[in-house]
């Protein structure tokens, strides 16, 4: 049973300015992983801030989006030649030198912090604060990664050429971080970034060969997943795809690579997930409410760390929800380049289409707890949305945006915990309680790659937060952990001395 725990007189009014709830005394915010040792975000001139706002608002005014020429079948198999070619040269270098060549890139990338936010602000409608952490998680993962490879500089053998295909929801992290793991590891990459995003992709390429990567060593090449991606994956040269996108995706080349006669090849996959929060009735709803609408909306939810399903035990589930329908109708849903704006438009159409069926269904099916009111009226927004459902069960697939589904519960934590173990998927997991030992036990139980106590689901910081899952999540290593480089590197030879 419970110790009974006291709730300090915080629950107020339901219209909580959750900005000014800092001063509560709150519960210690714990990320649980393995290793635990690392090192700070990157720091760097915080645009967001009023004083450092002219460089971003001239970065705004003379940024433009060009059109990028999609790649031939001709094309991806020429590029493929070029990289097979340029392999000996790359790997050849000592590791030293190509971690230096990714230091080199991580200074220019910071000192382009504002360009590189407008970057994603115009072509991914990122909000500021999104765009200012995603360009300095970029800066962290290219010396990071710089950092691991000369730790174990005889394991730093490339496969040959890699094919890294990325996301358009961290068009320049993710990117970056694929690029620079599979570089520094001493392959040769072939960059497909998401059709949607090549622009801010195609910046970073430029950026990475004047510091010094060799034009043979890194090619950018964009077009549609079914035509381009499918070309790199089945191309002989092929030597390993590192691949982050949807579970469906990521089955479709795990396939493809298995029918190749040179297989197997490794998959590196980081997929979907069908992320939880779990609250039970010692949770502080104050810090439940700031950490769900960070966990659920920010970034319109398109993460894939993004919660989906709130767990709520009874007790406390009238007041968290109350204080839910309050935090929504504050959000402010507007343009990305405003910094007023907590959520901007989704990626195109058909994701602004498909999020819409589902609010669509949930709102004859389900009971809607709130909706965010819209302040700048834009094509492809969707308004914050939270429906209340009867069942963990009723869950489908994931929905890629700003909607969270909320479940009570009576009795028994750890049965939630086995019903979000049966989704499958094991990304992110969150716990809100004040009980250590069941923070701990919870978080032994899930089959998740990344939990976290008493905050936030997002934002996993490279090096302190190593980010990756489990079942229909993904493959693993963890992106921005020590083990990630590993997979990217040839094995080591069985006859080499020990
Ligand atoms: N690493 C990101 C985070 O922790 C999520 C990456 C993704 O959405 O693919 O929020």
């Amino acid at each position: 049973a419970d110790p009974s725990v006291q709730l300090p007189e915080l629950l107020g009014s339901p219209l909580l300015d959750l900005r000014s709830s800092s001063a509560l005394p709150l519960p210690p915010a714990l990320y649980l992983d393995e290793h635990g040792r690392g090192r700070a975000n990157s720091t760097g001139a915080d645009l967001t801030a009023p004083a450092q706002r002219a460089p971003l608002q001239a970065a705004l005014d003379s940024v433009r989006i060009e059109a990028v020429p999609e790649a031939t079948a001709a094309e991806v198999d020429a590029a493929m030649q070029r990289l097979q070619a340029g392999f000996a040269n790359w790997n050849g270098k000592p590791v030293t030198q190509r971690a230096i060549i990714l230091r080199r890139a991580a200074n220019a990338l910071d000192a382009r912090l504002a360009e590189f936010c407008a970057l994603l602000v115009k072509e991914a409608f990122k909000t500021q604060a999104d765009c200012v952490a995603e360009v300095r998680e970029a800066v962290d993962f290219l010396r990071y990664y710089a950092d691991i490879a000369e730790q174990d500089p005889a394991l730093m053998q490339g496969r040959g050429v890699f094919v890294c295909i990325s996301p358009w929801n961290f068009p320049l992290a993710i990117f970056a971080g694929q690029v620079a793991a599979a570089l520094v590891a001493g392959n040769t990459v072939a960059a497909k970034p998401a059709e949607q995003t090549p622009f801010v992709a195609l910046k970073m390429v430029e950026l990475l060969h004047e510091a010094g990567v060799p034009a043979d060593a890194l090619l950018h090449l964009h077009g549609a997943g079914e035509t381009v991606g499918a070309g790199l994956v089945a191309h002989a040269h092929t030597a390993g795809v590192c691949f982050t996108g949807s579970t469906v995706v990521a089955q479709i080349i795990n396939k493809a690579l298995a029918a190749k006669p040179n297989s197997p090849i490794p998959l590196i996959a980081e997929t979907g997930g069908l992320n939880a929060m779990v609250v039970d009735s010692t949770a502080l709803p104050e810090q439940v409410i700031d950490a769900v609408v960070q966990s659920a909306f920010r970034s319109a939810g398109q993460r894939c760390s993004a919660l989906r399903l709130l767990c709520v035990q009874d007790s406390i589930a009238d007041g968290v929800v109350e204080m839910l329908k309050g935090a929504l109708q504050q959000l402010w849903v507007g343009k990305p380049e405003q910094l007023a704006t907590d959520v901007g438009p989704v990626i195109d159409d058909e994701a602004h289409a498909n999020i819409g069926r589902h609010v669509e269904r949930l709102k004859r099916d389900a009971k809607l707890i709130g909706e965010a009111p819209v302040r700048d009226l834009l094509p492809r927004q969707i308004r914050p949305v939270a429906f209340e459902i009867e069942r963990i069960q009723q869950l489908g697939e994931e929905i890629f945006g700003p909607v969270l589904h909320v479940v009570r519960f009576k009795d028994s934590v750890d049965e939630v915990i086995a019903d979000i173990n049966r989704l499958g998927y094991g990304l992110t997991l969150g716990i809100q309680t004040r009980i250590d030992s069941r923070a701990q036990r919870l978080a032994d139980e899930a089959r998740i790659g990344n939990v976290y106590v008493n905050r936030n689901i997002i934002g996993a910081v490279v090096g302190v937060q190593p980010f990756g899952g489990e079942g229909l999540s993904g493959t693993g290593p963890k992106a921005g952990g020590p083990d990630y480089l590993r997979r990217f590197a040839a094995e080591p030879r069985l006859d080499a001395p020990a």
